[in-house]
This record gives structure tokens, sequence and C-alpha cells, in this order.
């Protein structure tokens, strides 16, 4: 299902002509990791240009990040291939001269959990029980797709799956004690794939968010597995966790505010009101994808894709099935 949606608008993305076919959305070969620190012992990890590529609303490679205590570190996310794994480790060696503990992947998604094999053998890898379930049973698939869309000769193909140690249970939250610093790595509900993990870290009160916060306004949710109200209501529930002064280090950007994500909850829930209506009206698809144009939430690179072509077909769906 997930698979079929993303081919169906992808190819709707080719056919606006906004990326080439053959052109990988970024290049695995080609990203350079930086760090930001945002606390005593925390950093963000993000692509050198991310901060342009937000800004312009262009879609900007994986971020993640990496927490040190007094016994060791916690790595969030280990990147699409070896290359970025590398990367991200010599970055946790030099900040963290810790061990890493704990690596956590946000979601099943390749660029966020294919590095899983690439870490020290002792590293305990941190997963939500759906995301385990996923790749112990779809990779070989997973791997098609993602060569189709990041390309061939990008590592993806040696890729074996290493999965979760630890698995986090729907709705629960595991609690790591990294020695002076204990972090959560916490189930909110349903985000975008029902294996969506956030990890929060009190002290630096910094919260990673993957794929479900892809990066600042103009980025926008994707609804590739649908469920429009279960995402729109996790966000709040996040909204609501956070203290005033937190921030965010989404999937793929540099790090936002709280109140930063309110551009994505009035997204979702403008999205939710005006295809609510244009189902009472009893419009077919066609006719609520041109009525619920949305021109006031344009400027991401991915819009023409990701809000006629994803969210308003997943939203129509999953209004007209009551
Ligand atoms: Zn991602």
């Amino acid at each position: 299902m997930k698979q079929n949606l993303i081919s169906t608008t992808l190819a709707v993305l080719f056919a606006v002509g906004t990326v080439h076919a053959a052109e990988p959305i970024w290049d695995g070969n080609k990203v350079q990791m930086v760090s930001e620190k945002l606390g005593d012992g925390t950093y963000a990890f993000y692509a050198d240009n991310a901060r342009e590529l937000n800004a312009k609303g262009g879609a900007a490679a994986t971020s993640g990040g990496l927490i040190v205590g007094s016994k060791g570190a916690l790595l969030v996310e280990t990147m699409l291939n070896q290359r970025l794994n590398t990367q991200v480790q010599a970055l946790s060696q030099k900040l963290g001269k810790k061990p890493l503990l704990y690596a956590v992947n946000t979601s099943a998604h390749g660029d966020h959990a294919y590095g899983n094999m690439y870490l020290p053998a002792a590293t305990v890898v941190v997963q939500h029980a759906h995301t385990r379930r996923y790749m112990d049973h779809h990779l070989a698939d997973d791997k098609a797709f993602m060569i189709k869309h990041f390309g061939t000769g990008r590592g993806i193909e040696e890729i074996k799956a290493r999965t979760g140690d630890v698995l986090v249970p729907a709705g629960g939250t595991v609690s790591l004690d990294l020695g002076g610093k204990t972090v959560d790595v916490m189930d909110f509900g349903f985000a975008q794939t029902g294996g969506d993990l956030w990890v929060w870290e009190p002290q630096a009160k910094v919260l990673w968010a993957g794929n479900a916060i892809i990066a600042s306004k103009p980025a926008l949710p994707w609804l590739l597995d649908g469920k429009l109200e279960a995402t729109l209501a996790t966000l709040r529930r996040v909204y609501d966790f956070l203290p005033a002064d937190a921030r965010i280090v989404p999937g793929h950007g540099v790090p936002l505010v709280k109140e930063d994500l309110k551009w994505h909850i009035d997204y979702l829930a403008t999205v939710h009101a005006q295809v609510k209506a244009a189902v009472a009206q009893g419009l077919s698809l066609e006719q609520t994808v041109k009525q619920v144009a949305m021109p006031e939430f344009a400027g991401y690179a991915l819009f023409g894709w990701v809000h006629p072509g994803l969210n308003v077909p997943a939203a129509y769906k999953d209004l007209s099935a009551r």
C-alpha cells in the first residue's frame, strides 16, 4: 500500500518536472554531515547545506544527533549508507569521546535505519516494535524502493537488516541512563509510519522528531500511510508536551523552536476542515483536490506533489470512509 502510494505520487512529481527521474532526491554519496551543540553533551547532526535548503523549501538529507552522558553516548539515526554512518560515528567520537551505548531509529525509513549494520557490535539498537516487524519482513522491497529514489551505487545494495535489541511498545516510553543524564525514547502515537519514535533530552530540552516533522516552514508533513486525524492528534500531543523553550531536531533539517510546530499543525487542521467540507458536499476526489488548493501553505519544493498528490487524497480516503 505504502509502496504503491509512493510510486504513484513520485510519478506525479516527475510528471510535473519538479525533479528529474534520474536524480536522487538528495545524493548519499555527496552529503556532508556537520554538528551543532544544543546543550551540554547534546548535539544535532545535519547536512552542511540543510539550513540553506530549509530556508528555500528544498529537500535536505537526514538529520540526527548525539547525547553524551558520563557512561556513554546515544546516537539518533544511523543514516542511509556506510558513508554517512561513518561520518556520524566520526562526529560522535570527536564530540563524545565515549562508547556508543545506544542508537535509536525514529522510523524504519532507510535513511534513518540502514546504517545500523555499521555500528559497533556492542551498541544497543533501540526501535519501535512496529519498525522491527517492518524491517524483519520488508527489507528487500524497501531497498528496491530506496534504490529507485536515491539511486544505484549509493551503498543501499549492500544493506542487511540489523534490527532493534530494545523495543519500544505501542504508546510506550523507554528511559535510557547514559550516566548523569536520562533520555526518554517515546511513542506519542501514529505520526507517519506507525513506528514513530521521539527522543527527548529533558536537560537541554531537545526533542528529535524524525520524519513526523520533516523541517521548518514551508516544509509539510507527508501522510505516506494516511491517518490524517491520528497524525494531527499526535502532533498536538507533542506540542502540549513540550516546554515553551524546547527545541526540535526535525527529520531533515536544522533545529526548530516549539512555536514552529504550529505551521505543521495548522496545515493538517486546515486540510482536515476543508476536505471534510468537500466530502460533506459530495465532491469526488478530483473535485476535492481542485477545491482544497490551500496556496497559503505553498513554498515547499515538494508542495506540488505532497499536497495534491499525497495529503489531500489521504485525507479524502480517511474522511469519506465513514
Ligand atoms: Zn527521512
